[in-house]
């Protein structure tokens, strides 16, 4: 099975956070869709598996309309085989999110929808540059449940600069009332050259402290397992039987195409990305670049995917699919996470820590997963 990633390289506006590839001049949509189309045809023998997931990402892809949906959705019929019950994602701006839109989405097959919320309080909203308000993103999940979908996910963001516990909390509280299938939350991370970066720098806003992002993660752990949420991955938590199949595939080695800037693919033997430039991908001569993985690469990838997940890295098949020096590599370098207890072994090993055995992050570890991740590849 595999997985279609569509990128849809448009916002109205930029958030102060963000650095993904998008930009808010609409008028090379046409050209764009044009673009997309093409790509998804001339690489419709990128792998011959059946399509169980499709994602459209961005950007903001609710700023499309019925016609340029019909064009993709028509290229991808045309050159891939979908599953049954494929599993149709559109993340979406609460903005867009009107009742005739929702329908709209519903009538051409998506059946779940991921809206980037990131916040219920104004000012925070206002601070990141939300182009909504907390009322309309309340309103946008009522609408999706009244248009019958029944696999709704939120993205939100804590750590924000002057957020306290208690509107942490709040947000925490709105999401779970709000009764959706899944829930992606992020820590703010300042990246260089982001609006939120350069307010860090003029020391126009603070960081929150170390202890207090601690706090909220385990609030927002806490709460989410209350309320019935698997933490499933990192940042991920759904409730039993909703997990993304789409990013799943992605920490679970499977195929995807990503079509469109910025879009990365991965085929099991090579990696591909497309280049962060809308006009370049247009003009369509050399739009990606591809890398063959070596070992240490594959190594590198199985270790750091898995480990993000709950389930974590099987031992064995880490035996089975790198062989016993890197098996030895991984199990030398966790010996110190495993001492500090942020990492533990879900089965006791018998002799050789193999059988059944499974190497997995505790939540100490999760606050600290990066520093792991690169205590365990090489580099
Ligand atoms: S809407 Fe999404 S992609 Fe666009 S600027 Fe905001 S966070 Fe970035």
């Amino acid at each position: 099975m595999a997985g279609i990633y569509i990128h849809i390289p448009f916002c109205k506006s930029r958030c102060a956070y963000c650095d993904f590839h998008s930009g808010t001049d609409f008028s090379l949509k046409d050209k764009y869709i044009n673009a997309l189309c093409a790509e998804l045809h001339i690489r419709k023998n990128y792998f011959f598996e059946n399509v169980k997931t499709v994602y459209f990402g961005g950007g903001t892809p609710s700023l499309l309309k019925y016609e340029d949906f019909l064009r993709i959705l028509n290229a991808v019929n045309e050159n891939y085989s979908l599953s049954q019950n494929t599993e149709m994602t559109i993340e979406a701006n609460p903005d867009d999110i009107s009742k005739e839109y929702v329908e709209m989405l519903r009538g051409l097959g998506f059946n779940r929808i991921s809206i980037g919320i990131q916040s219920f309080n104004d000012k925070e909203l206002q601070l990141i540059n939300r182009r909504h308000s907390a009322e309309k993103a309340r309103e946008a999940v009522k609408n999706c449940q009244k248009a019958g979908f029944q696999n709704i996910s939120i993205d939100l963001i804590y750590g924000l600069p002057a957020q306290t516990l208690e509107t942490w909390e709040n947000n925490l509280n709105e999401a779970i009332a709000l009764d959706v299938q899944h829930i992606s939350a992020y820590h703010l991370t300042y990246e260089k050259g982001t609006k939120i970066c350069q307010m860090l720098e003029k020391n126009e806003i603070r960081q929150v402290s170390e202890e207090t992002s601690l706090e909220m993660f385990k609030m927002l752990t806490g709460k989410l397992k209350s309320a019935g949420f698997e933490h499933y991955e990192i940042s991920n938590f759904a409730q039993k039987g909703f997990r993304s199949q789409h990013n799943s595939a992605y920490w679970n080695d499977e195929k995807y195409i990503g079509v469109g800037t910025a879009a990365h693919s991965y085929n099991g033997i090579s990696r591909q990305w497309n280049v962060s430039d809308t006009k370049k991908y247009i003009d369509g001569k050399s739009f990606f670049e591809i890398e063959d993985l070596t070992e240490t690469e594959k190594y590198n990838d199985f270790v750091i995917t898995r480990l993000r997940t709950c389930e974590g890295i099987d031992l064995s098949v880490l035996k089975e699919k790198f062989g016993e020096k890197l098996l030895q590599y991984c199990l030398k370098n966790a010996e110190k996470w495993i001492a500090t207890r942020h990492c533990i072994y879900t089965c006791q090993a018998r002799n050789d820590k193999t059988t059944n055995a499974r190497l997995v992050l505790t939540e100490k570890g999760i606050f600290v997963s990066d520093c792991i991740f690169e205590g365990l590849i090489f580099a």
